[in-house]
């Protein structure tokens, strides 16, 4: 099968899955999730799951993918910050959705291929840098739209900091008893922020610091 049947074929599985927003299922329509997975896993490249990438991390599973993204709810005006790159898939299908996206990643090496493959893509409007994403990006704040794509122990509070009013965050957290992870939404509205449980993931930890 081509890669263009394997994707109509994820796409189509990603509608009957619940993701219905048009722009959403568009934007991976358009981006080749080829071009972000690592050599021995390309046959793999359309089916609906995570894949290993470097430095022992993942790409997300494309229904995740789909899912945090409906669930941000971004416009094309928004300035959006991700944390944890990866592979750059995510940041990529934001890059399509909004003005600008912000991008955060703990590992140089990944940092580094992603940012390849952007300009590869002819993907201008992303902004890539090492760092740890707990901290957010405070000379950049505040964001619409905050995107965390691994899993914290507990909301990170220094990013909810840079939320701007009106703004959305989705970040995978750790659920009480642990075990296992939900996505929550918060959303902080007149200055207070209410925060509701989406779905049950499993991501690769939040990590604090840098590697030694
Ligand atoms: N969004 C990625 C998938 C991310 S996997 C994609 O589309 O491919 C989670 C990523 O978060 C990993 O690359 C990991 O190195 C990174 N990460 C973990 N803790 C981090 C932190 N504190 N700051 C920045 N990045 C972090």
């Amino acid at each position: 099968m081509t890669y263009a049947a394997r994707k109509i074929r994820l796409i189509m599985e990603l509608r009957t899955q619940g993701i219905t927003d048009t722009r959403v299922l568009a934007a991976v329509e358009r981006l080749p999730r080829e071009a972000f997975v690592a050599e021995p896993f390309l046959d793999q490249a359309y089916e609906n799951r995570a894949l290993p990438i470097d430095c022992g991390q993942t790409i997300s599973q494309p229904l995740v993918v789909g899912f945090m993204t409906q669930a941000l709810d971004v416009g094309p005006r928004m300035k959006v910050l991700e944390i944890g790159t990866g592979s750059g898939y995510q940041a990529a299908i934001l890059a399509r959705l909004c003005r600008r996206v912000y991008t955060i990643e703990r590992h140089r090496d990944l940092l580094t291929r992603a940012e390849r493959r952007f300009a590869d893509l002819g993907l201008t409007n992303i902004t890539a840098i090492v760092g740890d994403g707990h901290k957010g990006w405070p000379e950049q704040a505040p964001f619409d739209r905050i995107l965390v794509t691994a899993a914290a122990r507990q909301v990170p509070q220094g990013l909810v900091d840079q939320l701007a009013e009106g703004g959305v965050m989705v970040v995978p957290v750790e659920a009480a008893g642990g075990g296992h992870q939900e996505v929550v939404r918060l959303t902080r509205r007149d200055g207070a922020v209410h925060r509701e449980s989406l779905m049950d993931v499993r991501f690769v930890p939040l990590v604090a610091g840098l590697p030694g």
